[in-house]
């Protein structure tokens, strides 16, 4: 197929929409409707989408040529990483994805200084595995097949959260190719407003092509789970709460807690990641967590970081609601709330994730994720038939907005959907201003799409009428 386009030498508007040139060399892979290849770049879990092409750029200079071209064409221009965009926020109807598939090497430019420079569509599993050998790793997210991309731009929790922090604490430069198709180089020092967006703003302000980071020291770590009777689901809750408050920051533990459905009975597990060098220090801190309740069966070893990563898939079939909050205080209250969730008509599976630890070094207006005084993250999930309706989810939600009364924020990239209210919960007022500014500054004509949509929005409709998507 001839795919030859007229390389772009003007900027348009994006809502003029001029005749869209045909796509070709400068640009990258690209992928039409019907191409192998173009399904899987369009669907993400949380959506099914059908741009008009998937542009898959090699290097800096066809990222820029694409975004040039999507400008000129009037195309919504959506970018992708890893594609795990629970909301669906990496794909888009009618526009361009920009997929930065290709864009997956690992570097490790200064050993000394442990910086290491990562493309953004690589993959976590890709990065540990590379950096193993090394003796480092990166305080990331808990599953292999996550890319580098949206993680890092909405925050990033992971197995050594609580030791080093949120993954944007360790970024320390990112290169974006901007809306006007240049490429900047941002870090505290330059372009210090959009560095400070990277880190936790969710993206929307420009194409990230690589982040570097400060990558940690990391070895073996004590990595596996207890299990527990899931009888009495508050005292489970509060065992594990205190335990954490008085755990070494080395720990990081997930209390996973699932009611009895679909066939299959409760259960009530600590999942936990001891990040130690010393493994008497690791066993040490994880012994509090067999008094919590009936242990029925624990599974702890020494593995390398890399081993501990996820590699399992999504349910087929299903259409997973997932809400979250974020707690100041995993209080009493807190705990009897979801304990009530897991027994009420409409069960949800719970996951708590304890933060505090590193996470909690930075002050709320160093990074655009301003939660830094949260001691947990809790997720709830119902699994629905593919084909339910919106009433059923909201009626699969009911019993999750107690719950939800007690948090001051919810973390961006759990977020299921993208409604004002999950803006307002992701970003609290005076993060939501600066976003809001950055976004302004890079992006004045709203060329990027994707991610929590920030404007106002009285700022959307008028901005919008004619985009693709
Ligand atoms: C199975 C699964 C497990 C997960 N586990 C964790 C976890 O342990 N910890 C955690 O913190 N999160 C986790 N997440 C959530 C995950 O962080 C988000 O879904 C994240 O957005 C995925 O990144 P991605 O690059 O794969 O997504 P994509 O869908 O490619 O992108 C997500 C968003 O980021 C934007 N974006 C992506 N790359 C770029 C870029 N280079 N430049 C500009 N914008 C960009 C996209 O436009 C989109 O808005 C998990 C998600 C799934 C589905």
């Amino acid at each position: 197929m001839n795919r030859s386009v007229p390389h772009p030498t003007r900027t348009v508007r994006t809502a003029e929409r001029p005749s869209a040139p045909a796509p070709g060399p400068g640009l990258g892979e690209v992928l039409l409707p019907g191409d192998d290849g173009y399904a899987a770049a369009s669907t993400t879990p949380g959506k099914v989408g059908r741009p008009a092409l998937v542009v898959r750029p090699r290097d800096t200079g066809e990222v820029a040529c694409a975004v040039r071209h999507a400008r000129l064409a009037g195309l919504t221009l959506t970018v992708r990483s890893g594609g795990h965009s629970m909301a669906g926020h990496s794909t888009n109807d009618g526009g361009m994805v920009l997929d930065l598939a290709h864009l997956d090497a690992v570097e490790v430019v200064d050993p000394a200084r442990r910086v290491v420079r990562v493309g953004a569509g690589a993959t976590w599993g890709r990065v540990a595995a590379a950096l193993a050998p090394h003796g480092l790793g990166l305080t990331t997210g808990d599953t292999a097949s996550v890319g580098v991309g949206g993680l890092t731009l909405g925050g990033g929790i992971g197995w050594m959260v609580r030791r080093h922090g949120l993954t944007v604490d360790s970024l320390v430069a990112a290169r974006v190719v901007t809306a006007d198709g240049r490429e900047v180089v941002t870090s505290p020092e330059r372009h210090s407003g959009l560095f400070w967006a990277l880190r936790g703003g969710g993206g929307g302000v420009g194409v990230v092509t690589a982040f570097d980071f400060v990558a940690q020291r990391v070895g073996d770590v004590r990595f596996g789970s207890v299990s527990y009777a899931p009888d009495d689901a508050a005292a489970l809750v509060r065992g594990w709460r205190d335990v954490m408050r008085a755990a070494p920051e080395e720990l990081s533990s997930t209390l996973v807690l699932v009611p009895a459905m679909h066939g299959a009975p409760a259960s009530a597990t600590v999942l936990l990641c001891a990040a130690h060098e010393d493994p008497a220090a690791a066993d040490r801190a994880v012994e509090p967590l067999l008094g919590i309740g009936t242990v029925t069966g624990s599974s702890v070893a020494t593995v390398g970081f890399a081993d501990v990563l996820d590699t399992g898939g999504h349910a087929p079939g299903a259409r997973v609601v997932a809400r979250n909050v974020l707690v100041p205080a995993l209080d009493d209250a807190v705990a009897a709330d979801l304990a009530a969730v897991l027994a009420g008509d409409r069960p949800m599976a719970l996951a708590l994730r304890a933060l505090g630890g590193a996470v909690s070094r930075l002050l709320p207006d160093e990074t655009a994720f301003a939660h830094r005084d949260a001691e947990a993250l809790v997720v709830g999930a119902a699994m629905l038939p593919a084909d339910a309706t919106d009433d059923a989810v909201d009626d699969a939600l009911a019993d999750w907005h107690a719950v939800a009364a007690h948090g001051t924020g919810a973390y961006a990239n759990f977020q299921g959907s993208a409604t004002d209210a999950d803006v307002r919960a992701a970003y609290p007022p005076a993060t939501l201003a600066r976003l809001r500014a950055v976004r302004r500054a890079y992006d004045p004509d709203r060329l990027f799409r994707g991610g929590l949509d920030v404007a106002p929005r009285d700022e959307v409709a008028a901005r919008t009428p004619e985009m693709g998507a």
